[in-house]
């Protein structure tokens, strides 16, 4: 039968962008639909725009340490407005960036929802097109707990437009997000008040790293109340007063604005999956590699090669809510295409993804933390790890802290996590994950010369 493309990809973010402009290398006819503007989450509400508000955030902390070098003290304040309207405007370059990439790609673009109507047809900008293979690339969105007066709150969708800066904002979670906009917001001179239901941000996470980063956030001057089951939130002439219980004691507290970041779910509204019989997997019968606690909501099934319960449809990203990072798509949807279109059947491996959490103190990790080696092999791990002041702050007088720390396998030597939490963790860990990811063994790291002075030579002199 005769289709209207090879493949149709619904979704233009990572995982959606790369697949099409690979499957397009290999002489497939394709076409993309997005009813947002091109880039997805990553480019347009996440991984962009959130770092380059991290670098804004980090000049403060630097003002501050300058003195212990001799600077003079530095009065200076931030201008939302400007900050706002830059990074908006560095959005929408790299969104048309990628607009010209599948231009050049010969992709064809809608830019349009696209919901299915059967395995083989969307509709799109009001047409019914065909496709031999369809690839769903939907992405995820925020939830919102169910408490009276949520509409008042934002998520990590919003930020990003606020009007002002909030004097005070009080961020609900305990993720990536909620620690990640902490930092940001703080630095950026807000006063932050984070509200965490347990007693420890980033569940999933080495203890390590969860400690130290949450302890230098507290330090900084970030609150944190733990504990607490939210109540409601109420417009008060003041701004929004939070109502929570913390343990058993009722409190309040009035912010500006309330960032809500408690996960994320795979966007399948209005996707019309039923129309073609792929299935969804819920809480109950999900069986996916989970790391780092990432959130177990319902997402399209899918097998090792993203292939659907529909032999015809696939799905790469965070609507399989696998390994929910921008790589990971990416990684998914080119070893798709490079599956079907490029004659090369290969499978992406969820194994040793680093990942970086970029709050200050930023932390980076790769591989297995130190209880899930102890989980799987028992008395046969050694840790090794190093916890120091690093050399920058040796002037400036701060109280910061370095981790550096490996998870080591006894029995075969091989490094099995290697963490950090500090000043260019994620610089730092991306190389190490290479070693890593190698089988590198801890002789490997020993015999490996530092380079000195700096943080990452720890890695090589662990005793
Ligand atoms: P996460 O899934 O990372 O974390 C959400 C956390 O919020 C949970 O672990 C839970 O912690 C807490 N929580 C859940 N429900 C409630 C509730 N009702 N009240 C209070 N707290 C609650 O979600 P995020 O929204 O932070 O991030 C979504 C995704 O975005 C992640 O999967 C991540 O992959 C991605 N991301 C990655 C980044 C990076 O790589 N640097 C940056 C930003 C996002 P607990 O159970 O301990 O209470």
């Amino acid at each position: 039968m005769e289709y209207d493309y090879d493949l149709f990809v619904i979704g233009a973010g990572s995982g959606g962008l790369a697949a099409s402009k690979r499957a397009a290398s290999y002489g497939a006819k394709v076409a993309i639909a997005e009813g947002d503007l091109v880039g997805g989450t990553c480019v347009i509400r996440g991984c962009i725009p959130k770092k380059l508000m991290v670098y804004a955030s980090k000049f403060s902390h630097l003002y501050e340490d300058a003195v212990g070098y001799g600077w003079s003290k530095v009065e200076s304040h931030l201008n939302w407005e400007h900050l706002i309207t830059a990074v908006d405007k560095e959005v929408n370059r790299l969104s048309q960036l990628h607009i010209d990439y599948l231009e050049k790609a010969g992709v064809e673009l809608f830019k349009s929802r696209a919901s299915i109507l059967d395995p083989h047809t969307v509709e799109v900008d009001g047409r019914k097109v065909t496709a031999d293979k369809i690839l769903i690339a939907v992405g995820g969105e925020a939830v919102k707990p169910n408490v009276p007066g949520m509409e008042y709150a934002i998520t990590s969708r919003e930020i990003f437009h606020l009007k002002e800066q909030p004097k005070h904002i009080a961020i609900i979670g305990a993720g990536y997000i909620a620690v990640e906009f902490a930092c940001i917001m703080y630095g950026l001179g807000s006063q932050v008040t984070l509200f965490l239901r347990g007693d420890r941000i980033l569940k999933g996470f080495d203890e390590d790293i969860r400690t130290s980063i949450q302890e230098g956030m507290a330090q900084h001057g970030i609150r944190i109340i733990c504990n607490i089951e939210g109540k409601s939130i109420e417009q008060v002439p003041e701004g929004l007063k939070v109502s929570f219980k913390e343990k058993v004691t009722d409190s309040a507290i009035t912010a500006d604005a309330v960032l809500v970041a408690i996960g994320r779910v795979p966007n399948l509204g209005k996707l019309g999956l039923e129309n073609a019989g792929v299935e969804v997997v819920t809480c109950e019968d999900e069986d996916l590699p989970r790391l780092h606690g990432y959130s177990v909501n319902c997402a399209i099934g899918v097998d090792e090669y993203s292939r659907t319960s529909q032999p015809n449809i696939f799905a790469v990203g965070d609507c399989t809510n696998r390994i929910n990072l921008t790589p990971v798509a990416i990684g998914e949807g080119r070893a798709f295409a490079d599956t079907e279109f490029g004659n090369n059947p290969r499978k992406f491996n969820h194994e040793n993804v680093a990942s970086a959490v970029f709050t200050q103190p930023e932390a980076a990790t790769v591989g297995l933390s130190e209880s899930e080696a102890k989980r799987k092999l028992g008395d046969a791990v050694q840790i090794y790890r190093a916890r120091f002041r690093p050399m920058f702050h040796s002037l400036t007088g701060a109280d910061e802290k370095t981790l550096v720390k490996l998870v080591v396998d006894k029995n075969t030597d091989r490094v099995l996590g290697a963490h950090m939490v500090g000043e260019y963790a994620a610089e730092v860990i991306q190389g190490v994950a290479i070693a890593v990811n190698m089988g590198a063994t801890k002789k490997d790291f020993d015999a490996t010369v530092g380079i000195h002075p700096s943080t990452a030579e720890e890695f090589v002199t662990l005793r």
